[in-house]
């Protein structure tokens, strides 16, 4: 069946449910932003023309939110609890509804594992908002979505390799496709970036913000007391010289005293009262903690400029408890790398917090400089739509994919010659540049081999740094195409041996000992890996201005 755009959400609200504060938050946040999503359905539908969509039938597990899996979420939301993630599931909730899916939502395991089970194989997509501990056995696996905040890497999903090196977590061994997993932020290229929705501002609403904006006026990021904890008496202070302080700190009876007296504390604020102060406030000022939630990009929506902290050594799961246990080795070198790296200046500043003279003209910058409020296309209702569209329709993890040897290879060679400076960057313009012989078919892939570039890291880089120097992402579908001898001689690499093995940092090959080495063990692909002594070939591509999970031919 074609699936027909929605743009009412009657039905969508009533089957969320109700007798929960999680729900009533995700149900008011649906409510709110239902014109917003309309309006995006009916610009997508026009922008896709005449184009057939399948419409699949999804199940949607809201795990966290189960009495099985204790649920902590619901009893703090009024409290200053987490909420991004009930933010997240609301949207891909209501994407899911507006793309015109078949849409089951479950909130119980026993459902999940009852005599429904017979039926769900029939789903195509299984979308898990975590909250299980095993896959359930009548799932089939290559349906499965994992909604993951924070990203897996690929060197803890492999069961076996994790325990084997000391990547295994509580979290994430379930040996699944990496792209599987789906995240809040694109910062783990070898998952697939879903991320979320923040409010829009039509031209009248903009006009209005920017002659309303109160340039001493800031609002601290932290609705949990605990998250103003310490250590930050001597740039508060700074901050107080020169601006009116607001907070949104959750309190029961009393002022929490962990909150400075000249805080302007209005209590933790249902959203769109949130929206509305931030709509006056000219700074939205980060402490360091929560990392990576959607706060920052609601105030930017709303003109404000974002000030966090660098973190210099960067926080991971080495380092900081919040990370500990995670599924990543992931390195975070700012309260906020997304709206540092996708975002930054004029709306973003990212400081040391340490460095008073640097907190000061900060300040001092932010209160004169003029900003419009800004949001990047992929964070837009249209854009998550646009994205979650090209997932559905593209992305199969139920057909196997075949390793790939090209023929008669013959890549361009580089211009620098053998010895190789920096990262390699051999241009791959089309499929016959791999060497397909005119008359053989290209694999049907997507995103589309059009969009690869062979690149070669430096010694100890990463694939995701790699590319992202040259101007591109890191894209692990592609990692099949390039693990094969031919890719290697393409690069003028002098291998005296070519091994295949299992290891993530692999394929890749070390210049001092003539060793290439290639992947033994697909699910092991993984723009995350590096070693300090090998090169890593990686398969980047090209990306979407504002869209990064698309390449330019994706849609
Ligand atoms: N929020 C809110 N009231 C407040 C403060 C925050 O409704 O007083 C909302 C905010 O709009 C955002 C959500 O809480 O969408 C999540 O915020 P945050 O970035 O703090 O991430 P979290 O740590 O909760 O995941």
């Amino acid at each position: 069946r074609q699936a027909a755009f929605r743009t009412d959400l009657s039905v969508l609200l009533e089957q969320v449910g109700s007798g929960k504060e999680s729900l009533s938050f995700m149900k008011r946040r649906i409510r709110r932003l239902a014109q917003q999503w309309a309006t995006a359905a009916n610009r997508l539908d026009l922008k896709l023309g005449q184009r057939w969509r399948d419409q699949k039938k999804i199940l949607v597990h809201v795990g966290f939110l189960t009495e099985e899996s204790g649920d902590v979420f619901s009893p703090k939301v009024l409290k200053g609890g987490p909420l991004g993630e009930m933010v997240q599931w609301a949207d891909i909730l209501t994407a899911l509804h507006v793309l015109g899916h078949n849409l089951k939502i479950s909130m119980s395991v026993k459902e999940l594992q009852g005599t429904s089970l017979i039926l769900y194989r029939m789903y195509v997509w299984v979308m898990l908002c975590v909250g299980l501990t095993v896959v359930p056995c009548c799932l089939s696996r290559c349906h499965i979505r994992v909604i993951d905040t924070f990203g897996t890497e690929p060197a803890y999903n492999h069961e076996e390799y994790a325990t084997l090196h000391g990547y295994r977590t509580n979290w994430g061994y379930w040996n699944l496709i990496p792209r599987q997993y789906m995240t809040m932020f694109p910062h783990t290229p070898d998952n697939s970036f879903m991320g979320f929705v923040s409010e829009e501002l039509n031209e009248t609403e903009k006009r209005s913000i920017s002659q309303n904006k109160v340039n001493n006026m800031a609002v601290v990021y932290g609705k949990e007391a605990s998250m103003w904890k310490q250590g930050k008496e001597s740039f508060m202070e700074i901050l107080h010289r020169y601006m009116e302080v607001h907070g949104t700190v959750y309190y029961e009876t009393q002022r929490p005293p962990e909150v400075p007296p000249f805080v302007k504390n209005h209590g933790l604020l249902p959203q769109h009262e949130l929206q509305q102060l931030l709509r006056k406030a000219k700074l939205f000022i980060g402490f360091g903690f929560p990392y990576e939630g959607p706060a920052p990009l609601e105030a930017i929506a709303n003109g404000c400029i974002f000030l966090q902290p660098k973190f210099q050594p960067p926080h991971s799961s080495l380092n900081h408890d919040f990370f500990r246990g995670k599924p990543t080795s992931r390195e975070v070198f700012s309260q906020h790398p997304y709206a540092e790296q996708y975002i930054g200046r004029p709306h973003v500043m990212t400081v040391d917090y340490n460095n008073s003279f640097e907190f000061d003209s900060a300040i001092q910058e932010i209160m004169k400089i003029k900003v419009e409020p800004y949001l990047p296309y992929e964070y837009t209702c249209e854009g998550m739509l646009e994205r979650v569209h090209a997932y559905i329709q593209n992305q199969d993890f139920c057909v196997p994919e075949p390793p790939f040897i090209p023929t008669n290879l013959s890549l361009p060679r580089s211009a620098s010659g053998s010895r190789m400076l920096g990262p390699l960057f051999v241009p791959l313009p089309n499929s016959t540049a791999l060497g397909w012989a005119p008359n053989m078919m290209a694999p049907a892939a997507w995103p589309p081999l059009s969009s690869l570039r062979l690149l070669v890291s430096q010694e100890g880089q990463s694939c995701v740094e790699a590319c992202h120097s040259a101007g591109f992402v890191c894209e692990p579908a592609h990692f099949r195409f390039i693990n094969n001898k031919e890719a290697l001689r393409g690069l003028e690499v002098q291998c005296e041996v070519v091994d295949s093995e299992i290891n993530h940092v692999l394929p890749a090959f070390s210049v001092m000992r003539r060793e290439c080495g290639l992947q033994r063990e697909p699910l092991l692909f993984s723009c995350a890996g590096y070693s300090p002594k090998y090169r890593r070939l990686c398969p980047c591509r090209d990306f979407r201005p504002e869209q990064v999970a698309l390449c330019r031919d994706c849609l």
